[in-house]
């Protein structure tokens, strides 16, 4: 009987990778054509900064409606599918040159110096030429090295590779700023980290759901701690709640980024956005009093 209930467990099990490949297949095929039909689209979510009191900038988070489903894919779904078929280095070129499309939009608009953050997969980063094409990429767009912010996560650095270290430190070499995504969830090499100095550490939002006030209070000292050793600044990215909001500024971190304060949203609204928040500011009278100690 438990043979049989272990064999059942089995079948089920390969089932499941059948359909998990088939799904996979699917939206490998339907990526190609999305790429090409313009299905992809990029959404910008602000950041916020405590001490100028200001909107900073915006990260770039890629949506895909499928046509095929007429459904959104999250891109923690598609993303790693792209990475495995290569189409991740396709996809990163567009996202890229579409963030700077619009930084230069707004900065045509009278909307302001933001700065745009693009998130580029450890895969391009064993590229040959990613240094050129970002330079080519802001030149294009007349826009300047620190207009631009490339997040990188902690993955990057454990590959070790000549590749990866001399793109990275031609980026820095442009004055492009990077940011370590998702800090503290990976397993940085301290020695590399050093050496690569980011500009920015992006505090990883699980951090604000543990329990333990000490504890999390704690994690967050010490990346600051760490942060201000290196000479970056720290971000905190998903804050939800205004316990989170207030957590964080009594933590002493100033670039801030989540729910709470905006979702991502399509270009044509953070346009609107930021108009909203530049009036509101040149009238004294901003709209921003949560933020506002
Ligand atoms: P990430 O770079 O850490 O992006 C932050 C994610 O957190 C985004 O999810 C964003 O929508 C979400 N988020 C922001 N504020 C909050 C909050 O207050 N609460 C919660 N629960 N979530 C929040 P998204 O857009 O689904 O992106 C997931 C991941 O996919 C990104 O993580 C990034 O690693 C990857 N990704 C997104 N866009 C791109 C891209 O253009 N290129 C590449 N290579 N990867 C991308
Ligand atoms: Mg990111
Ligand atoms: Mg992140
Ligand atoms: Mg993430």
């Amino acid at each position: 009987e438990a043979k049989e209930g272990g064999r059942k467990r089995f079948v089920f099990y390969s089932e499941d990778i059948t359909a998990r490949r088939k799904e996979q297949d699917e939206i490998r095929a339907s990526l190609s054509r999305a790429l090409s039909d313009g299905e992809l689209f990029l959404e910008f979510q602000p950041q916020f900064c405590f001490s100028s009191e200001s909107y900073v900038g915006a990260e770039a988070l890629l949506r895909w409606r499928c046509s095929t489903s007429n459904e959104m894919i999250p891109p923690g779904k598609f993303i790693p599918i792209a990475e495995e078929s290569g189409q991740i280095w396709a996809i990163d070129k567009f996202v890229l040159d579409e963030a700077c499309r619009t930084a230069a939009d707004w900065a045509r608009r009278g909307l302001g110096q933001k700065r745009i953050a693009v998130n580029l997969s450890p895969h391009s980063f064993q590229r040959l030429g990613l240094a050129a094409i970002i330079l080519n990429t802001l030149e294009r767009w007349s826009l300047t090295a620190d207009a631009l912010e490339i997040e990188i996560t902690e993955g990057v650095l454990l590959t070790d590779s000549q590749q990866v270290e001399t793109n990275l430190a031609d980026i820095a070499k442009l004055g492009v700023r990077i940011a370590l995504d998702d800090f503290g969830t990976g397993y940085s090499n301290i020695a590399y980290l050093a050496k690569l100095k980011p500009d920015l550490l992006k505090i990883d939002r699980s951090f604000l759901k543990e329990a333990n006030h000490h504890t999390r209070a704690s994690i967050v000292q010490g990346i600051e701690r760490l942060a201000s050793t290196l000479g970056a600044e720290t971000l905190v990215e998903g804050i939800e709640t205004a316990d989170e909001l207030q957590f964080v500024k009594d933590a002493g971190c100033q670039l801030i980024q989540g729910f709470l304060l905006a979702r991502p949203m399509r270009a044509d609204k953070i346009a609107a956005f930021w108009l909203k928040n530049q009036q509101a500011n040149e009238t004294g009278n901003s709209n921003q009093s949560l933020l506002k100690q």
